[in-house]
């Protein structure tokens, strides 16, 4: 398992050593493959002169606070989202998958054996809840691809008739 100080050393730029990080090593990974992304995009890390400034723990998924220029939020916006939809299948502490539990109130996503007893036996969210909605869409997370699409037939990802009617009265 990769750890934080590791993807610092190896993004200094755009993840300096002085970045706040708190959250579990187990999202580490998620941090990796982000910054991946955007130093092999041409042009994008020097253009949009990004780098992070903190990583924690927010009601159970993983934030991402980060400095650029705005004018590449359209570029830079779904790789966040795309991160704290990972956050939410993989456990904090491992790296391992995992789904959010929540105790006394406490909402954290864990992996079985990272869970407690109790936490064990609470299933998986349904997969249509990660997801957003957007200006665009809904846009969802597939986490048999490991990737953002956006949604039109909301019924097809599992969503119930009930919150699609909700979401349609919110759009208009
Ligand atoms: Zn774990």
């Amino acid at each position: 398992m990769k750890r934080f100080a590791e993807i610092k050393a190896a993004h200094p730029s755009l993840f300096p050593e002085t970045a706040r990080v708190d959250c579990g090593e187990g999202w580490a990974g998620i941090v990796g493959s982000l910054l991946e992304r955007i130093a092999s995009t041409p042009g994008l890390a020097e253009m949009s002169h990004f780098r992070i400034l903190s990583v924690r723990q927010d009601l159970g998924f993983m934030k991402i606070d980060a400095g650029y220029d705005g004018i590449y939020e359209d570029s830079l916006r779904p790789l966040f989202l795309l991160a704290e939809f990972r956050s939410r299948v993989t456990c904090e502490e491992c790296g391992q998958p995992g789904h959010m539990r929540s105790t006394a109130g406490w909402k954290r996503c864990r992996c079985d054996e990272h869970s407690t007893p109790e936490e064990r036996e609470q299933p998986p969210r349904p997969a249509w809840t990660l997801g957003r909605d957007t200006i665009k869409g809904f846009l969802w997370y597939d986490q048999a691809a490991d990737e953002l699409r956006l949604v039109d037939d909301l019924a097809s990802i599992g969503m119930p008739a009930h919150m699609i009617e909700r979401m349609a009265r919110t759009r208009e």
